[in-house]
């Protein structure tokens, strides 16, 4: 989500901007950050102000201040699914992974259980909350990085099931100020996106997840089955943003298109498209955001002239 347009022409935060900035969140603002600490694929340039607001109240007075000043501003959550260009971005980057971060059970009816996880939690963590209390339904999200918020925002998934199918309603914090409860028969889910009836998604808090009473032994063996499925099938431990482009509906996947045009393997600088799987770029250690840029357009073009088809990132490009 974006509010305002960020761009090389805005102006960088004011002596006052600063000021009130420091006032209000004490050492839970950096300036100048640079983003490659707030990304999975370790690049990207600075931030004029990193802000984790603890609670609604700290969050709506940021919104409000960001807002009165024409301050541009973004949430994120790990950045594991998206790139920040070299130069950074200008204006105020929110984390919610500090003070939203609770999960708990607040419904229970037939063979149903509503759990509610704050934007701000991890993944993990919910997956883990479901095993641990024998709910099905979230097994699927095992192995995904990143926060509950980047999750429904990008309606996170696998070939298995997707946020879309377990979330149950959402609340939003509107650039207004306030804080609105959407259910799920009004959300708009599709791959890999959440469309919103503004041109941009306000800031996501919580979402509620209908999950169903299952035998623990079973989700157990299951969760780890599938643990084992993704760590053979993935690169581990180089940094990059999990699968880089979108599949597409031709039914062929981005990484058997990439892999047949004979990319595995392929670098610009210090990004690789991994020979494990050919739908994951890599940070071989030195990597820019522009070698990952560059990187992608070439296997944009190479798959269009080969296949004819057009490959669309599923990864989130930033900053300028
Ligand atoms: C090794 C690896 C494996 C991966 N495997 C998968 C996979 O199997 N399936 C899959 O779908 N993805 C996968 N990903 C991508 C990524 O982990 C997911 O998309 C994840 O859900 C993103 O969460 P995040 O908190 O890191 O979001 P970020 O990358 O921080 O943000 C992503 C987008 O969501 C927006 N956003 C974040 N929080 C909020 C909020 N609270 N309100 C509104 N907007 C918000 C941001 O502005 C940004 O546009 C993988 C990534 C890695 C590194």
């Amino acid at each position: 989500m974006l509010v305002f347009c960020f761009g090389e022409d805005q102006v960088a935060l004011s002596v006052l901007d600063k000021r009130w900035l420091l006032e209000q969140f004490q050492d839970r603002v950096q300036f100048d950050e640079p983003m490659s600490r707030h990304t999975s694929f370790k690049v990207g340039g600075p931030a004029d102000a990193v802000v984790s607001p603890e609670s609604i109240l700290e969050l709506a007075s940021l919104v409000h201040y960001c807002r009165r000043n024409g301050l541009p501003y973004l949430v994120v959550g790990d950045g594991t699914n998206i790139i920040v260009r070299d130069q950074g971005i200008r204006g105020v980057v929110i984390v919610l992974t500090i003070g939203f971060n609770g999960i708990d059970r607040v419904e229970e009816k037939d063979d149903e259980v509503i759990i509610r996880s704050m934007a701000g939690a991890r993944t993990r963590s919910l997956c883990r909350y479901a095993i641990r209390h024998a709910l099905k339904g979230m097994n699927f999200a095992l192995g995904i990085p990143g926060t509950i918020g980047g999750a429904i925002a990008g309606n996170a998934g696998t070939t298995q099931s997707s946020m879309a199918e377990v979330v149950d309603a959402i609340e939003v914090f509107e650039p207004s100020g306030n804080v609105v409860r959407y259910l799920k028969k009004n959300l708009c889910f599709s791959y890999r996106r959440l469309s919103w009836k503004t041109a941009e998604l306000p800031i996501i808090l919580t979402g509620y997840f209908k999950l169903h009473p299952t035998d623990a032994t079973q989700l157990k063996k299951e969760a780890s089955e599938i643990m084992k499925r993704r760590l053979a099938k993935q690169p581990a431990g180089s940094p990059c943003a999990g699968c880089f482009f979108k599949n597409p509906s031709s039914g062929v996947s981005a990484g058997e298109l990439i892999d047949r045009a004979g990319l595995k393997g392929e670098s610009v600088g210090g990004a690789q498209v991994s020979s494990k799987h050919a739908n994951f770029i890599v940070n071989t250690g030195s990597a820019t955001a522009e070698d990952i840029l560059l990187l992608m357009e070439r296997i944009e073009k190479n798959v269009f002239r080969i296949f004819g088809l057009h490959l669309e990132p599923e990864v989130k490009i930033l900053g300028y």
